[in-house]
């Protein structure tokens, strides 16, 4: 599916068969005579269809291409379409190709963690053979365009100021068009659902990090929002003020759950997720992943905040408590 947004700007829908988010929006931004793809979906068959097909319509020949971060559903087909530059930031560039060069050595780290925050050794390997980071991420070394914070991109005659919005993932960017107040939210601010903040061995605190993102992109003068998920809208200050809500709320649930010394696993099911499910036990495998990823950043900001400690116990476990 195809919708123009804006002059010169396209929203494409890539569909995400059988993942809650179901699709990623791809941008196109198609000058006289270049053009930029913003985010592309998960490298799998349906994605590819799509967006090939969706360009093809568009009559776009040599795009470059600009990701907004990391993750699978945004960054999975990089390497496909014949880009002139594929535009990323540097500090997730180094992380992807370091991922790329020893996959085992990069999940372990992370796979370590969540068990010692009580995450079960079974359920981690049934979920390292479905989270879709592993499975469909792009497999190709790409060499990337790297860019920092302030960084301008010109398309045409348009021009997209690089900002970095870390917290969502650890260098996370979006693109803001000041004269058309256009904002490329990625997955930073989204509508209807809320961005996951998870725990990230690159971030010392990236739930902190995430909200003083927010604070960063609030007060942009801004008229049409283009996430990376969901529906477009207008009014970005509002929604961010309901998502720093939101997490206040869980921060309040991360802390009265804490009635004795907790580990993440054991704190997760006290907190209200957007998922439908009656008993925690019955809620699948990558979704408890995702969830026990925000529990973690929750604590470990109200751990920092001094609001709460945390030990490790005997048997390796980190629980936190309320002092
Ligand atoms: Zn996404």
């Amino acid at each position: 599916m195809i919708e123009k947004v804006t002059d010169g700007v396209y929203r494409i829908e890539v569909p995400l068969p059988r993942n809650p988010l179901k699709y990623t929006n791809s941008y196109l931004i198609k000058g006289d005579k270049e053009s930029l793809i913003v985010d592309t979906g998960m490298n799998r068959e349906e994605c590819y269809k799509a967006l090939s097909l969706a360009l093809k319509e568009l009559d776009v020949v040599d795009p470059s291409i600009f990701i907004t971060h990391l993750h699978a559903d945004h960054i999975g087909l990089a390497g496909e379409f014949g880009a002139k530059e594929v535009f990323f930031s540097k500090t997730e560039s180094e992380i992807v190709l370091k991922m790329l060069d020893d996959p085992s050595e990069y999940w372990r780290t992370i796979l370590e963690n969540y068990m010692a925050n009580g995450f079960p050794q079974e359920e981690a390997k049934k979920m390292l053979k479905l989270h879709p980071g592993i499975r469909y991420t792009s497999m190709e070394k790409i060499e990337f365009t790297e860019l920092k914070d302030g960084d301008e991109i010109e398309i045409g005659d348009f021009r997209l100021k690089c900002l970095e919005t870390p917290g969502h993932s650890p260098s996370h960017m979006c693109l803001y068009d000041e004269d058309r107040k256009v904002f490329f939210s990625g997955d930073h601010v989204l509508i209807d659902i809320t961005p996951n903040i998870t725990w990230w061995p690159f971030l010392d605190n990236s739930l902190k990090s995430y909200l003083e993102s927010l604070d960063k992109v609030c007060n942009l003068d801004v008229n049409l929002v283009l996430p990376g998920h969901r529906r477009l809208w207008k009014d970005l200050r509002k929604r961010i003020e309901e998502i720093r809500r939101h997490h206040q709320a869980r921060l309040k649930e991360a802390l009265m759950a804490l009635d004795r010394p907790k580990t993440a696993w054991e704190v997760a099911p006290s907190i209200t997720w957007d998922l439908v499910y009656s008993n925690w036990e019955d809620v699948n495998v990558v979704q408890k992943w995702f969830a026990v990823g925000e529990t973690i950043a929750h604590l470990e900001y109200l751990f920092k905040q001094g609001v709460i400690e945390k030990e490790i116990s005997g048997d390796g476990k980190v629980r936190y408590f309320r002092s």
